[in-house]
């Protein structure tokens, strides 16, 4: 297995509770490299997540090659997951990386079934394919293949710039399937964006990886999430954001307020209480009825970023409600035009055994059968889907 052959440093079975409990931990490993970061690698079962449909629009499927994240924003969603497996929402989110070592493989067999409808499959809606792990375990690769060969839809979205190693692949994957990347850059306040995404590359960076992802032709969004409050939702911070974004090439942005699940809720404010003590009462007057900041606050948000985006010239991006990720291309553009089923989906496609190989190219559009999904590249969307105008319980659930 590619990962036998690198030095490890130290080199644990079972060395948390919880993540015994899997029964397919393989080792638990450091590295010099990634001072203060524990790797777990797993071996897991299944690859693609089923999300359950929320809406008019049910196909949501997600890959999460890892669980938890070094990039270690502390507003991140995700982090309540890792208390699945008796780590903390906090640090352990941070610095204990599940890696399921084995997931390309799992997934190129997930994607052989004749079952598959080749649905859109969204990365980065949970935890980021691209952070610093994918260095060293480079996961993604084997992924992106495997669903380009089945004729799978890609979304990607993420902070990591190293999306700009794949890009050959990604490109190439194009020729055959709808590819949706966007990078998350929401802080543009270079001090404020270290302290609070401290393991994320810079602004700066992940606006270059903007630019590049364009110059090689495909479309790439900006997700301007979460947009913390009174911190980064002056006129003037979400002008310049706008102003970078779109000199940056960005095709479309998507906006939304902070979010605040319980122990996320409690994560930010120790930071908020550390680097901006002056504010922690407003914050917990604003957050007062729950996790979302009341409807009066983002009613007030959109009125001041929407004048702004067309400002621009930007157009405004749409979230899928199911992932929480940019909504696919290859989606259909109204529920009627929905699948009628998945089980009677595919005519099989060729699908290299290479594990490289992305089969022949087909043509603008995805034909795939009786029932199969349709895809129309920038065709217009229900206006129920704009980002920023879902209802609370149908927000993104991250960034
Ligand atoms: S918000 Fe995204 S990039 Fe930041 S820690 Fe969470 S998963 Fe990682």
């Amino acid at each position: 297995m590619r990962w036998s052959s690198q030095e490890l440093q130290t080199e644990q079975v079972g060395a948390l509770p919880g993540l015994a409990r899997l029964n397919n931990l393989v080792r638990s490993v450091q590295t010099p490299e990634f001072a203060g970061i524990t790797f777990h690698e797993i071996l897991c079962k299944s690859a693609l997540n089923h999300v359950p449909g929320q809406s008019a629009m049910p196909f949501g499927y997600t890959i999460n090659p890892y669980r938890g994240c070094s990039h270690a924003c502390t507003y991140c969603f995700a982090r309540t997951t890792h208390q699945y497996l008796d780590l903390d929402a906090g640090k352990d989110f941070d610095s204990e990386i599940i890696v399921k070592v084995n997931v390309a493989e799992v997934l190129r067999k997930e994607l052989a079934k004749p079952t598959w409808g080749r649905h859109p499959v969204a990365l980065g809606t949970n935890t980021d394919p691209y952070q610093r792990a994918e260095g060293r375990y480079r996961l993604m690769p084997g992924i992106i293949a495997a669903l380009a060969d089945s004729k799978t839809p890609i979304s990607i979205l993420t902070k990591g710039t190293l999306l700009r190693r794949d890009l050959d692949l990604l490109v190439e994957a194009s020729e055959h399937v709808p590819v949706d990347l966007a990078m998350s850059i929401a802080i543009y306040d270079d001090e404020l964006q270290q302290s609070v995404e401290p393991g994320t590359p810079t602004t700066k960076a992940r606006l270059a990886t903007v630019t590049a992802v364009r110059e090689r032709g495909l479309d790439c969004g900006v997700f301007l999430m979460p947009i913390l409050p009174f911190l980064t939702d002056t006129r003037a911070h979400l002008d310049e954001a706008l102003r970078r974004a779109k000199a940056a090439g960005a095709t479309s942005v998507l906006y939304s307020g902070l979010n605040l699940k319980p122990a996320v809720k409690e994560w930010y404010l120790l930071w908020l209480a550390r680097e901006h003590p002056e504010l922690v009462g407003r914050y917990r007057e604003l957050y007062a009825g729950g996790q979302y900041a009341p409807k009066e606050y983002r009613t007030w948000l959109a009125a001041r970023i929407k004048p702004l985006i067309r400002a621009h010239g930007l157009e405004r991006g749409v979230v899928d409600p199911a992932t929480g990720g940019l909504r696919s291309s290859a989606l259909p553009t109204s529920p009627e035009r929905m699948p009628v089923s998945a089980s009677r989906t595919p005519s099989p496609s060729p699908a290299s055994s290479s594990g490289r190989g992305l089969g022949p190219v087909r043509g603008p559009s995805l034909e795939t059968g009786p029932g199969a999904i349709r895809w129309a590249r920038g065709a217009e969307v229900p206006r129920s889907l704009i980002a920023a105008e879902l209802p609370p319980d149908l927000a993104p659930t991250l960034f």
